[in-house]
């Protein structure tokens, strides 16, 4: 079953025996999962949102606090955006959660706080697109509506045997129709979170559990052995490595924070002045840092020792951050009128969404 064109999908005795056989394993191998106690959906939207590139795991405690300050919509639209932040603090993709606060708003104003039941109403909110209308639909309401995710691309394409790239043009069409045409008329939603999970837990990327998979003796990829090449990874990207500055500028007690921009990493949250590490002769250095604090911030600055030097991966970006402690000498007469800084009391650092260098350069002050 290879080629660009969409192969056939199986036949009515096949889906109905992998329907039975996906409900019976679900319902006795379910995660106990707090979104999955009733079939709110808020509570199914949020989970899906945040489980969006991020482990199972932990979602779950990000979930369990995010919903205890916001338990329904409305509560959720009514925050400040910076109260959302904070709570997504670490989970990272952070557009996914300002995006999430948009669509509260328009829910609550334009719905009455009820999710419309509607695809293409649904998938007009921000953030929400072909995956996540289904899984709403789906889950909460019960609807014969296709998912197609990570975990769901991988099962379809070993059942399948499908060889080719699933996230071409033609592997996409073949997998959501294979997604469809799967769905029974009841407890789609179930089907649905059973292929999730039998993604998660048995199919895995790599040596998937074939020998405990409740289907397969319908799977192709088992039958031919083709598990280890299906599907087709993807091309992997050019790792780049990047250095960049840190200050923390002291003035009175205080630290001094950015707020990054809409065009910016980590758009929303508060940051130390940070930017690539000038590229100059070692003796050059602190005046080229302080050069560029000036230019982000406005201010004057001595630098100070480098505090430490941070590690982290950003996409294709492997980033080395220096980290410098800076004196607060003097502020630029006229500050231009968009710059969102602010002076903080180290300990009024816990209440607001930090980038996570931001956080870890926090902790250590
Ligand atoms: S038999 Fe193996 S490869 Fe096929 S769906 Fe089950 S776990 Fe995946």
């Amino acid at each position: 079953m290879t080629g660009a064109l969409p192969s056939p999908l199986p036949e009515v005795s096949w889906r109905r025996g992998f329907r039975r056989r996906m409900l019976g394993w679900f319902a006795r191998n379910a995660q106990d999962l707090p979104w999955r106690r009733n079939r709110d959906p808020y509570a199914v939207w949020l989970s899906e949102i945040m489980l969006q590139q991020t482990q199972v795991a932990t979602v779950v405690d990000y979930f369990n606090r995010f919903i205890k300050v916001f338990p329904d919509v409305r509560r959720l639209a009514a925050a400040e955006e910076e109260q959302v932040l904070r709570l997504w603090e670490g989970l990272g993709y952070y557009r996914r959660a300002r995006q999430l606060h948009q669509a509260a708003k328009i829910v609550a104003d334009q719905y009455g706080g009820v999710f419309p039941r509607d695809a293409e109403r649904l998938r007009s909110l921000p953030g929400v697109g072909r995956y996540t209308t289904g899984a709403i639909l789906s889950i909460a309401f019960d609807r014969p509506e296709p998912i197609l995710e990570a975990n769901t691309v991988r099962v379809f394409s070993r059942l399948l045997g499908y060889s080719d790239d699933p996230h071409a043009a033609a592997g996409q069409a073949l997998l959501w129709s294979m997604a469809q045409a799967i769905l029974p008329r009841k407890q789609s939603g179930q089907l649905n979170q059973a292929l999730m999970e039998l993604g998660r837990e048995v199919c895995k990327p790599r040596n998937p559990q074939c020998e405990v998979c409740p289907v397969l003796m319908l799977c192709r990829a088992f039958r031919e052995n083709l598990q280890a090449i299906i599907p087709r990874p993807k091309r992997k990207q050019n790792i780049e490595a990047v250095r960049e500055a840190a200050v923390v500028i002291r003035r009175r007690g205080r630290v001094l924070l950015r707020k990054r921009q809409e065009a910016e990493r980590w758009s929303g949250l508060w940051d130390f002045p940070r930017f690539p590490l000038p590229e100059v002769p070692a003796e050059k250095i602190n005046r080229a840092i302080a050069d560029e604090v000036r230019r982000l911030t406005g201010i004057r600055i001595t630098l100070g020792p480098k505090l430490t030097t941070l590690r982290h991966g950003v996409t294709r970006f492997r980033i080395t951050l220096d980290c410098y402690a800076a004196k607060y000498l003097s502020s630029a007469r006229t500050p231009s009128a968009d710059r969102q800084q602010k002076w903080f009391r180290p300990e009024e650092l816990q209440d607001i969404p930090l980038s996570r260098t931001g956080r870890k350069l926090a902790e250590q002050l």
